[in-house]
């Protein structure tokens, strides 16, 4: 007898995962020319220069003190002791943590220190560790479709009910619908901004208007209602788009961060969580979170890569290539009368399938050799998801696909 969820989970299979196989399968059959692969949200750009060099210096100096350790010449070792690859501070190097904290300080205008910042494996451990954290039995999670498809599982692999609201047509959060989701046990929100899969950064009217909402239910309730900002896309916005940060508009706010995107490095695993300063009780969340981190077996995050971060605070990868994805893929695809709303950050396009069963279309599309993610996943019918960062050559040798699977529907 094995858990049910865990098992099921396992079981599974990531409707993205199994595009992106079969795409790597069609690639080795007709040649990876022919496949228009809109599979993956795997950065395409390349990490700033700073990344493999700190890794080369940092490997560098290891060897040096290495061999000076060997002929009794090193000084004695600081802190946790150890080479670079020894253990560090479960919550990650406080040197690390200050730079984190002083960079959201200076870009945000927070007042974080490094005791309120956690660092993790990646936006995905930053979540479960933060749900872990704040959620009791059956308490209930909402976040907004479309949404992250993991959601669901980091929800209820933590006790937790995900409860689904339906964006507004042009993927802000439609208010009406979120204030008749908040219950009496409502614990947590989910926000993404800018989204995978649609690419919408909230406005902050939109912001505004949903943390009205969550105060207004806390103070009615007398329950803390914890506002998780999901934000692995938080560079990667276009036309000068003001995102909005959460942590300004609501007290109750964790910052949930990774550097995958922002640094081209998603198989490194490396991100942080920042709690609010101005959090009822943030002494006692963070340690929450420090026990969950415990809990789920995370000891401290990769110590050589805690060290790459600590030199690359504040750089990002040349993300105006996705830009000219973005403009060549909406352009081609309007020209073509696809529709869509144009996205503002991320590197997706969520397009409305050319008839409601998203999975069939994207089957019919699979003909043309497009590989297009179905929107069931993302918790909304009737759309597909392009992930464009790839190559720009691709997108425009796609064109006569997608024109052949217009003119298929139109016929
Ligand atoms: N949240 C969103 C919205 C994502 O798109 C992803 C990854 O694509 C994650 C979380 C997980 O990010 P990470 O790879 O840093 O764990």
């Amino acid at each position: 007898m094995l858990p049910e969820k865990t098992l099921a989970w396992g079981l599974s299979r990531s409707c993205i995962r199994e595009l992106a196989e079969y795409g790597a399968g069609r690639k080795k059959e007709i040649g990876a020319e022919n496949v228009f692969d809109f599979s993956l949200g795997n950065p395409s750009v390349p990490s700033p220069a700073v990344v493999d060099q700190s890794i080369l210096d940092l490997i560098r100096d290891n060897i040096a003190n290495e061999e000076a350790k060997a002929s009794g010449k090193a000084a004695p070792a600081e802190g946790f002791g150890g080479s670079i690859h020894g253990y560090t501070t479960a919550a990650g190097i406080m040197s690390l943590r200050q730079k984190i904290a002083d960079d959201l300080n200076s870009r945000f205008g927070l007042n974080i220190n490094p005791g309120l910042i956690y660092v993790t494996c990646g936006a995905a451990a930053s979540l479960t560790i933060s749900l872990k954290a704040v959620l009791l039995p059956d308490d209930e999670v909402i976040t907004v479709a479309p949404f992250f498809p993991e959601y669901r599982v980091f929800t209820e692999g933590q006790g937790g009910r995900l409860v689904v609201v339906p964006a507004a047509d042009d993927f802000m959060i439609d208010l009406d619908a979120f204030a008749a989701a908040l219950t009496d046990k409502t614990r947590a929100v989910i926000i993404n901004s800018p989204n995978n899969p649609s690419g919408a950064v909230l406005s902050e009217a939109c912001v505004k208007g949903m943390t009205d909402l969550l105060k207004a239910h806390e103070a009615k309730t007398g329950r803390t209602i914890y506002l998780i900002s999901d934000e692995p896309y938080r560079e990667i916005v276009y036309d000068g788009v003001k995102n909005p940060c959460l942590l300004n508009y609501y007290d109750d706010a964790i910052m949930c961060y990774s550097f995958s995107k922002s640094l081209s490095v998603p198989g490194e695993r490396i991100g942080y969580i920042a709690v609010s300063d101005k959090m009822t009780d943030a002494a006692n969340v963070y340690a929450s979170i420090m026990g969950a981190g415990r809990c789920l077996g995370y000891v401290n995050p990769p110590a050589l890569f805690q060290r790459v971060i600590e030199r690359s605070i504040g750089q990002t990868a040349d993300i105006t290539e996705y830009k000219t994805n973005r403009d060549l893929l909406c352009a081609g695809l309007k020209e073509l009368g696809y529709e869509y709303v144009e996205p503002q950050g991320a590197f997706y396009l969520f397009v409305k399938a050319l008839e409601p069963d998203a999975k069939a279309f994207s089957d019919r599309a699979k003909a043309h050799e497009l590989l297009l993610v179905p929107s069931d996943d993302f918790g909304c019918t009737g759309y597909v998801r392009l992930s464009y960062c790839i190559d720009k050559h691709v997108i425009e040798r796609s064109m006569p696909a997608f024109k052949a699977l217009m003119e298929e529907y139109r016929a």
